[in-house]
């Protein structure tokens, strides 16, 4: 790992490619594509390039929204299986010194601010793994209390016995904060873009470290160098208009899996959802387009893993399952503590916990989405079995997470891939 500083990524960071990506190009692209050029893909069975990925989500794909599922599901099923991971989310903090409109932990919204202790963190996570999880992804707003004190590695330490896959999703940092996350047995980043479209991204994000558009873009990147072998990103729709942000994310996805090749890359098309400050969405993603947007991205990037949240309602995540996606959280509370003090009497009249991120859409416990996800003919992954292989590094493989992990991936028939969040 290098300091970020001299990193010779640097001149191959997405943040650079993305600069030379004409928007305007694939827009043309997709709004001049008919339904000979999306036949063709179908045919083919793949797409050749970016541009072909803007063509399955045009407005002429739509009428082939049956054919395009048909083919993710195939192509999902070849590469993953018939699994889906699960995992669920475990909110650390809801402190955070971000302006970010769209949040419920937004520094100007009135909520009660928390920060877990080790030990309650250590509590909620029992509880979670009680319902099964073995894989959990650890959330908090971004402030400098916990970031540099030794917190997060802590937690990370008390929970690696319980978890043998832990996540995060915190405040970017440097390649070399990352590191003692990463030698503390953290395996996943998640960080998403929000929005990709600049000046939308610099009107949404007024104060704050989050405020820097390129450097949170090549996040992902940053956290490759630092060891992490498993990168989620993202978009949150609702922001901007879909089908450039579908562009932008589908051109970072293409650009992980060829620069961070040795780690595993995935991608959530996270949807909004009602939060405290009661943000209006400006541009709605459409259930048809969602699941146009999941047999896309399938078809593009086969070896992506594609998570969903509980922000999806039960019954669109269900028909779902078989679709493409390959990860799916359940029973999440985006409320530090929530797990344990769940408190009916203290929901809004909007039906929210007062301090959570959002209100989710799918509220069914674990192990009923379980039996969903059996029910349709796939099996549900609570553990990692990938961790079975880091318990045995030889001198051979070395020391790097990432490199250990593909050169015994070679070496095992029938993996099973993951993915977060
Ligand atoms: S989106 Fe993240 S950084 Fe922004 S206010 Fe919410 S928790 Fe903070």
């Amino acid at each position: 790992m290098r300091s970020s500083s001299s990193s010779p990524f640097d001149t191959n960071r997405f943040s650079t490619v993305f600069r030379n990506l004409d928007a305007t190009r694939f827009q043309e692209i997709s709004s001049q594509t008919t339904g000979g050029d999306v036949e063709r893909i179908l045919d083919r069975g793949r797409t050749d390039s970016l541009e072909e990925f803007a063509r399955l989500i045009s407005p002429a794909a739509e009428a082939y929204l049956e054919p395009m599922c048909r083919l993710s599901q195939r192509v999902t099923q070849k590469h993953f299986g018939k699994t889906i991971r699960m995992f669920a989310p475990l909110y650390l903090s809801n402190e955070c010194v971000n302006v970010c409109r769209y949040c419920g932990f937004s520094r100007h919204n009135d909520i009660p601010r928390i920060t877990l202790s080790i030990d309650d963190v250590e509590s909620e996570a029992a509880l979670l793994a009680d319902q099964g999880f073995r894989s959990i992804l650890l959330v908090a707003g971004e402030h400098p209390k916990y970031v540099s004190n030794g917190y997060v590695e802590s937690v990370i330490q008390r929970l690696a016995k319980r978890f043998p896959s832990i996540a995060l999703e915190l405040g970017p940092l440097e390649a070399d904060g990352y590191q003692p996350l990463v030698d503390s047995g953290c395996e996943a980043l998640i960080v998403y873009q929000e929005t990709y479209d600049e000046s939308t991204y610099r009107s949404l994000h007024t104060a704050g470290p989050k405020k820097h558009f390129h450097w949170r873009m090549d996040t992902a990147e940053r956290a490759y160098e630092a060891g992490f072998r498993r990168l989620g990103i993202g978009a949150l729709f609702g922001l901007h208009d879909w089908r450039q942000e579908a562009v932008s994310l589908a051109a970072h996805t293409q650009h992980l899996l060829r620069n961070c090749w040795k780690a595993q890359v995935a991608l959530s098309m996270p949807r909004m959802r009602p939060a405290a400050g009661e943000f209006e969405q400006v541009e709605f993603l459409r259930d048809h387009h969602f699941v146009q947007l999941i047999a896309a991205f399938r078809i593009f990037a086969p070896h992506a893993g594609i998570t969903l949240s509980t922000r999806e309602p039960a019954s669109l995540r269900d028909g779902l399952i078989p679709l493409g996606v390959t990860s799916m959280s359940a029973g999440s509370s985006t409320e530090p503590g929530g797990y344990s003090s769940f408190d009916e009497t203290s929901f809004t009249p909007a039906g929210e916990q007062p301090g959570e991120q959002f209100h989710i859409a799918d509220e069914r416990p674990p192990a009923v989405v379980a039996e969903a996800i059996r029910s349709a003919g796939y099996d549900p992954v609570w553990k990692d079995f990938d961790q079975a292989l880091f318990d045995h590094p030889t001198e051979e493989l070395g020391s790097h997470p990432s490199k250990r992990f593909t050169e015994l991936e070679s070496k095992t028939v029938d993996r099973n891939p993951v993915s977060v969040k």
